[in-house]
C-alpha cells in the first residue's frame, strides 16, 4: 500500500492563454462608413500558489497532476473587451517549496503566507479599433492573444518548525508531543504510527513560542531509502534544533548509546549540515527505570562527551517535560531564524530566432511581425519598465529582427506592430 501521506510531487500548470482581438466596424443607421471598433481579448488567467494553514500533506495533488488556468474570452465588436479567463487557486501547505521539475531550481519558497504567481495569464491581442491611423481607416486585421505560461513543477514539503524531535520508532516522540503542545498525535505502541509529521504549538511562557515538529521514526538505513524514514528527513531540514530522544528503559531490548549513534549517523548521511545542528538529548522512559541507572548513565557520559545537553524524561507522566521545553526556547533564542529557499530559478531563454520564425508583412508604413518566438517575447516583457524595454530591443536586434526589416525597406518613421504593442522605428 502506498503511504497515504504525500510531500513530494510533480504536477504541470498553465495559465490561460489571452483572448484574440475582434475586427469589427461600427455600424448604425445613416452613418456611411464606420469605423473599426474591435475590442480586445480578455487576459488569461492565472495559476496561483497561496499557503493553507489546516494542510500538512500534498495529498490533494496525488490523483490530479494536471491544473490548467481559464483562456481570456475573443474580443467583441463595439469596443467589447473580452471577458478575463479565471484564474486558478492551488493551496499547499505552509512549507511547500516549489522547483523547476527539469533542472530542481527553486522557484519559491511558500513559507511566508503570501501568494506565489507561477504562471502569468497571456495578455489578450488588440482588436482593431487600435490599429486605424489616418492612412488606414479599415484595418481588417486584430492580434492574436498571447500565449500563457506554463511549468512542470516540483511540490516538495518541508515543513516548517522550529524544532524538530527525532529517534527510533517507539521511543516516545508522539507522546512528548501531546503533552507538551495543543497537538494530538496518534500514539501506539508499535513502530510507525506517525505516517504523518505532526506539528504542535509549544507555549513556554507569556508570548512565547516555538513550533515543534514529531518527525515519525527515522531507522537505520533511512538515509540510503530503507523503510519509511528516508522521506520524512527532509522535513527536518530546517529546523533550527533538534531534539532527540531515546529509550533508556530498555523496553524495546536495545541499548540506548547505539541508538544514540545510529540516529546521528543517519542525520549525517543524509545531511552533515543537519547532524551538525545543534541537539538537546532526551533520555526517556526514564519511569521505568527503577534502581537501574546504568543505561542512563552511559548514554548520559556518551552524549555529554560529545557537548550535549543531556535531559532525563517520563513523557508519559510528563516528568521533566517542561524543563526540556525551557531549555529548548532558550537555545532558539540564540539560534538564526528558520531558513527560507532563496530561489535560485532562471527563466531559460527563448530559442533564438531563426528568421523563419518570424512573419513580417507590410502595408504602407506599417510593419506587422508574428511568429512564436515573438510572441513568447511580447509576453515576458514588462513594457512598464524600462530595463525590461532595453531587454526587448536587445533580443530584438540579436534575433537580427532589425536588419531583416532593413533589408525589406523599413524607413525611420515607419511603424513597427508586433502583437499589442507599436512603436516608431528609428534606425
Ligand atoms: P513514537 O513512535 O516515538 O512517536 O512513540 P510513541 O509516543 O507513540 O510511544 C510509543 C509507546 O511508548 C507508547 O505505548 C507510549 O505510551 C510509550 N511511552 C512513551 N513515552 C513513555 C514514557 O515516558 N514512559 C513509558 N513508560 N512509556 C512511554
Ligand atoms: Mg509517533
Amino acid at each position: 500500500m502506498a503511504s497515504p501521506f504525500v510531500d513530494k510531487v510533480t504536477i504541470s500548470i498553465r495559465a490561460g492563454k489571452g483572448g484574440d482581438g475582434a475586427v469589427s466596424f461600427h455600424r448604425e443607421k445613416y452613418v456611411a462608413a464606420g469605423g473599426p471598433d474591435g475590442g480586445d481579448g480578455g487576459r488569461g488567467g492565472d495559476v496561483i500558489f497561496r499557503v493553507d494553514n489546516h494542510m500538512n500533506t500534498l495529498m490533494d495533488f496525488r490523483y490530479k497532476r494536471k491544473f490548467a488556468a481559464g483562456n481570456g474570452a475573443p474580443g467583441g465588436g463595439k469596443r467589447c473587451t473580452g471577458k478575463d479567463g479565471e484564474s486558478i487557486v492551488l493551496r499547499v501547505p505552509l512549507g511547500t517549496v516549489i522547483r523547476d521539475a527539469d533542472t530542481g531550481a527553486i522557484m519559491h519558497d511558500m513559507s511566508s503566507g503570501e501568494d506565489f504567481v507561477a504562471c502569468r495569464g497571456g495578455r489578450g491581442g488588440w482588436g482593431n479599433k487600435h490599429f486605424a491611423t489616418p492612412t488606414r481607416q479599415t484595418p481588417r486585421f486584430a492580434k492574436p492573444g498571447l500565449p500563457g505560461e506554463e511549468h512542470t513543477v516540483l511540490l516538495e514539503l518541508k515543513l516548517l518548525a522550529d524544532v524538530g524531535l527525532v529517534g527510533f520508532p517507539n521511543v516516545g516522540k508522539s507522546t512528548l508531543l501531546s503533552v507538551v503542545s495543543n497537538a494530538h498525535p496518534k500514539i501506539a505502541n508499535y513502530h510507525f504510527t506517525t505516517l504523518f509529521p505532526n506539528l504542535g504549538v509549544v507555549y513556554v511562557g507569556e508570548g512565547q513560542s516555538f513550533v515543534l515538529a514529531d518527525i515519525p521514526g527515522i531507522i537505520e538505513g533511512a538515509s540510503e531509502g530503507a523503510g519509511l524514514g528516508h522521506d520524512f528527513l527532509r522535513h527536518i531540514d530546517r529546523c533550527r534544533l533538534l531534539i532527540h530522544l531515546v529509550d533508556v528503559s530498555g523496553s524495546e531490548g536495545r541499548d540506548p548509546v547505539e541508538d544514540f549513534d545510529a540516529i546521528c549517523s543517519e542525520l549525517e548521511s543524509w545531511s552533515p549540515e543537519l547532524a551538525s545542528r545543534p541537539q538537546l538529548v532526551a533520555a526517556n522512559k526514564c519511569d521505568l527505570l527503577g534502581d537501574d541507572t546504568e543505561n542512563l548513565e552511559r548514554l548520559r557520559k556518551h552524549v555529554e562527551a560529545k557537548g550535549h545537553k543531556f535531559f532525563e524524561l517520563s513523557a508519559a507522566t510528563t516528568q521533566g517535560s517542561r524543563e526540556l521545553m525551557l531549555a529548548a526556547a532558550d537555545e532558539l533564542d540564540h539560534l538564526p531564524p528558520v531558513t527560507v529557499y532563496e530561489p535560485d530559478y532562471v527563466a531559460p531563454e527563448s530559442a533564438p530566432a531563426t528568421p523563419e520564425d518570424i512573419r513580417i508583412v507590410h502595408d504602407g508604413d506599417t510593419w506587422y511581425c508574428e511568429g512564436d518566438w515573438l510572441a513568447r517575447l511580447v509576453a515576458s516583457v514588462n513594457f512598464g519598465d524600462y530595463e525590461s524595454r532595453m531587454y526587448f530591443d536587445r533580443r530584438l536586434r540579436q534575433a537580427g529582427f532589425f536588419d531583416r526589416l532593413e533589408a525589406d525597406g523599413i524607413q525611420d518613421g515607419d511603424t513597427v506592430s508586433i502583437y499589442d504593442i507599436e512603436f516608431e522605428y528609428q534606425s
